[in-house]
C-alpha cells in the first residue's frame, strides 16, 4: 500500500501521516524531517540541502528522489509507505513511477488536503519552525502553486486522486482519511 499524502505546507500533512502510519501500521516517510535530520547531521544532504530549506525553495529533484529510494528500501517499507511531502515536481513524480515500477509496487491513493490560505498561515506561523517566518510561508506557498499544484491534474488523470477537507480538529481529519483510504478503488 503506497499513499500520497498531497496538500500545500501547514494542511497538516506531517501530523496526519503519522497518525495514519501508526493506523495502518505502514511506515512514514517524510522528505521535509529527512532533510532537516540531515542538516542538523551535517550529513552531505544536508549540506547540500540546508540553503534551500532555509528559503523555502525545493531542494534538487535528483537528491531528494534519492532519500525517497534509500528510505523505501528498508525493511519497515515493506507492508506500505505513506509519503509526506514526496514528490513534489513532475520529475519527482516520474522518479517516483520509475522506484515503484521497478519493485513490482503501485500508488494507492493520492490525498489531497485542502484548508483554506488563510488557516494555512495561521497554522505555520503557531509552529514556530526556523522555516516558518512569513518571508519563507510565502515563498513556499508560490513554489506549491508553481511547481506542486499541476501534480494534481497528473494524479486526477491516472484515477488516482481522492480530495480531502483538511479543516477540523486532527481527530476529524485523521478519520476521514481513514475512511478514504479504505474505500475500495
Ligand atoms: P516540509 O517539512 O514538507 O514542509 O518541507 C520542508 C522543506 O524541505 C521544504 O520547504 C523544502 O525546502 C524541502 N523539501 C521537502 N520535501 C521536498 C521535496 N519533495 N522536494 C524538494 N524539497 C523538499
Amino acid at each position: 500500500m503506497i499513499i500520497i499524502l498531497f496538500g500545500a505546507p501547514g494542511v497538516g500533512k506531517g501530523t496526519q501521516a503519522q497518525i495514519l502510519a501508526d493506523e495502518l501500521g505502514i511506515a512514514h516517510i517524510s522528505t521535509g524531517d529527512a532533510f532537516r535530520a540531515a542538516i542538523q547531521g551535517q550529513t552531505e544532504v544536508g549540506l547540500i540541502a540546508k540553503r534551500y530549506v532555509d528559503a523555502g525553495d525545493l531542494v534538487p529533484d535528483d537528491v531528494t528522489a534519492r532519500i525517497v529510494e534509500e528510505a523505501m528500501i528498508k525493511p519497515d517499507c515493506q507492508n506500505g509507505v505513506i509519503l509526506d511531502g514526496f514528490p513534489r515536481t513532475r520529475a519527482q513524480a516520474d522518479a517516483l513511477a520509475t522506484m515503484l515500477s521497478r519493485i513490482g509496487q503501485e500508488i494507492s491513493c493520492v490525498v489531497n488536503i485542502e484548508v483554506p490560505n488563510e488557516h494555512i498561515v495561521q497554522r505555520l506561523l503557531s509552529r514556530g519552525r526556523a522555516d516558518d517566518t512569513v518571508e519563507v510561508i510565502n515563498n513556499r506557498l508560490a513554489v506549491y502553486q508553481q511547481e506542486t499544484a499541476p501534480l494534481l491534474e497528473y494524479y486526477s488523470k491516472l484515477g488516482l486522486l481522492k480530495h480531502l477537507d483538511g479543516v477540523g480538529s486532527v481527530e476529524e481529519v485523521s478519520q476521514r482519511i481513514l475512511a478514504i483510504v479504505s474505500q475500495p478503488s
